[in-house]
Order: C-alpha cells, then sequence, then structure tokens
C-alpha cells in the first residue's frame, strides 16, 4: 500500500482550475518530486496535502487513514515553505519547538526533541540565536529542523533551495536528500529546478497547468519522455517538426530520418515532432550517412561544448565533451549528423490531450 495517496485531487479557487484530476501515490520513504513551470498547481498541492487548503474534490490517504478533512495539526506532516517563514521575534529553539507546542507535547520531551532536531541539520551551536542574526543558509536549516522536529509522516518541501545561492543550494540538496533517505521520510519535493528534480527525487512527477503530464523515475522521464513539453522541461532537446511516414522512418521535408521504431504513432500526426538529445547526435565528416549540417557556432559550458549547426530540418544543436576525439568543428564546416534510432522519438505536443 502506498503511504501517500492523491486520489483524483482538485482544486480551484475563485476561477482558476489550479489542480485537475491528480493521481499520486508516494511509498514509504520516497522522494516524490513535483517539478512544473510557476503556476502548474505544485504549491496548490502541497497545501492540500499539509491541510491548509481545502481540495474541491478528491481524497488525501496517509496509509489507510482518510486526512481530507483534517485539520493541519492532526496530519503529522512537516513542512518547509519558500521563504522558510521563521519566526523572527523567536529564538532557533523556540521556532523548532513551536510544532510541539501546537501539538501540545510535555516540556521535557519538547526540550530533548528541539536538541535532537537541531543536532540532525548541525545548529546545535546556535540554539539560543535569533533567525535575523543566521546566514541564508543556516535559516534554511532551522526551517528543516523545525519541519523534522514533529517526526512528521510525510515531509513536504516547497522550494526549499529556492533563497540559496547555487554552491550552497547543491551542498543543502545532498544534505537533505542524505537526511531524507536515513529517516525514511515519505516526502514530496516541489520544485521548477529541472536539475534538483533528477539529482534528488526516487521519482518524478512533471506537472502543467494542474495537470501531471508523466510520472516516472528521473531515467524514464529522460529518456522516455511522453511528450515534447515533457522533452523540453526535464534536459536539453532538438526537436523537428515533420511526420511519421513508416515505423523507424520519420518525415521532414525532403529528409527521412531514423526514429524509434517501437514507438507508437500517436494518432495526432499533425503536431509530431522528433525528439533527439543533444548529447545523442555523433559530429561525422559531410557525405557521410547522416543530416547534412553547417557549423554555426559552438557555445563553450566548460566539460561540454554546444555545437548549433543549420539543417534543412531546421536548428540542430549537438553537445560534445569540450576535448572531442576528432578535433573540434570549425565554423562554417559541413558535417553530418548521425544518431541511433533508439535515441530519436517520435512525440506529440501533449500526451494527455485527447
Ligand atoms: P506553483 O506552485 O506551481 O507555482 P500554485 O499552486 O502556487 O503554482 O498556483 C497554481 C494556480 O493557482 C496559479 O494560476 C495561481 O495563480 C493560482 N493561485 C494560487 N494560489 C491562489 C489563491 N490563494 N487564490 C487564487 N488563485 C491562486
Ligand atoms: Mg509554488
Amino acid at each position: 500500500m502506498s503511504h501517500l495517496h492523491l486520489d483524483n485531487l482538485q482544486c480551484t479557487y475563485d476561477r482558476t482550475v489550479a489542480v485537475r484530476h491528480l493521481d499520486l501515490r508516494v511509498a514509504q520513504g520516497e522522494l516524490l518530486a513535483l517539478l512544473g513551470p510557476s503556476g502548474c498547481g505544485k504549491s496548490t498541492t502541497l497545501r492540500m496535502v499539509a491541510g491548509f487548503v481545502p481540495p474541491s474534490a478528491g481524497r488525501i490517504l496517509f496509509g489507510d487513514r482518510d486526512v481530507t478533512h483534517a485539520p493541519p495539526h492532526a496530519r503529522d506532516t512537516g513542512m518547509v515553505f519558500q521563504g522558510y517563514a521563521l519566526f523572527m521575534h523567536m529564538s532557533v529553539a523556540e521556532n523548532v519547538a513551536f510544532g510541539l507546542q501546537m501539538r501540545k507535547v510535555p516540556r521535557a520531551e519538547q526540550a530533548a526533541r528541539v536538541k535532537e532536531a537541531l543536532r540532525l541539520v548541525q545548529l546545535e551551536h546556535l540554539a539560543e540565536r535569533r533567525p535575523a542574526a543566521l546566514s541564508g543558509g543556516q535559516q534554511q536549516r532551522v526551517a528543516l529542523a523545525r519541519a523534522l522536529v514533529v517526526r512528521p509522516a510525510v515531509f513536504l518541501l516547497d522550494e526549499p533551495m529556492s533563497n540559496l545561492d547555487a554552491r550552497l543550494r547543491t551542498e543543502v540538496r545532498l544534505e537533505i536528500r542524505a537526511l531524507q533517505q536515513r529517516l525514511g521520510l515519505t516526502t514530496l519535493l516541489v520544485t521548477h529546478d529541472q536539475e534538483e528534480a533528477l539529482t534528488t527525487a526516487d521519482r518524478l512527477a512533471v506537472m502543467d497547468h494542474g495537470r501531471v503530464r508523466q510520472v516516472g523515475t528521473p531515467q524514464q522521464v529522460y529518456e522516455q519522455p511522453v511528450d515534447q513539453f515533457v522533452a523540453n522541461f526535464i534536459g536539453r532537446c532538438n526537436l523537428v517538426p515533420g511526420r511519421l511516414e513508416a515505423p523507424g522512418a520519420f518525415r521532414a521535408g525532403a529528409q527521412l530520418l531514423p526514429c524509434a521504431a517501437a514507438a507508437t504513432p500517436p494518432r495526432a500526426t499533425g503536431e509530431l515532432a522528433l525528439m533527439v538529445r543533444p548529447d545523442r547526435i555523433r559530429i561525422a565528416e559531410a557525405g557521410a550517412p547522416g543530416l547534412p549540417a553547417r557549423v554555426k557556432l559552438g557555445t563553450y559550458l566548460g566539460g561540454t561544448t554546444e555545437w548549433h549547426f543549420e539543417t534543412e530540418v531546421g536548428p540542430v544543436s549537438v553537445a560534445q565533451p569540450s576535448v572531442p576525439a576528432r578535433g573540434a568543428p570549425t565554423i562554417g564546416e559541413r558535417v553530418s549528423l548521425q544518431w541511433s534510432a533508439e535515441h530519436a522519438l517520435p512525440l506529440p505536443a501533449d500526451a494527455t490531450a485527447s
């Protein structure tokens, strides 16, 4: 049985349908990331699970317990908000103790649990400080400790790293993941950052306009995106418009391009595009089999360089290690672009559209 089950959950604000027909199951100890552009309904979903926003339809189950109508403090959730929402007039220890007071935990036990939670996030030595006297990263840890101290059955994180600078974000991300795994916490992590989702989550749900487009492991979603939206949102990709001429053959203008034969030809043929990741394309000599292309520009990205090509079917990008075996392409050079058929997927614009 899943530990957290969102069953056909919906949320309508005055005029906006923020979340529609949401069906998600999270296993005990699993971290599921909700990923999607701003406004797609991620925070609303989290607030419904925490009990701050009532669903307009559907159910929320923790194990076999239906909590759809339970008040927030009766749900055993620990939530970390985007802006941390710390109480600035309270000390670190008082902030962390807050949830325990709300739950009327005896004083002596409160003190012991606050200490334990601060130890988990390595902030014991700052227990008496006010949040204003802490760095962004330390405030973030206080927010984590405050959520962990209630020993949540479901751990909810709403863009918890977005206020941190890039380096600290990577560090805190690894710490949160390690802590989550060590404590076996069933977790929903909201993020609009695809790298954060890919590196932190056991599975991710890609959302758009209140709907889930795809749920899967990071590998599944990257390697087998169901549609152009998901392919574009997770990682970089080339999309060549065209149609499926035969199994394994994709027609784009005068070009017949190799593609995965196993892919089911979607009904909406008018809006098909062939998806190939930039890191799956090889650059070969002009005249070799493949798509004829001309080098337009190289963008140096450190470990890799992204090469931009003009082709008959539109612009195509290719990612190569910055020290390629065969010498770097030169601007204006004519080449041939090759890929294995299984790495080229014909995708509809929206797989969930009916
Ligand atoms: P996300 O977290 O993915 O950025 P939200 O869940 O915050 O998205 O918002 C989803 C949609 O619901 C958006 O269109 C947003 O404008 C709307 N929305 C969010 N909160 C409210 C609210 N309190 N009242 C009315 N509309 C809201
Ligand atoms: Mg949000």
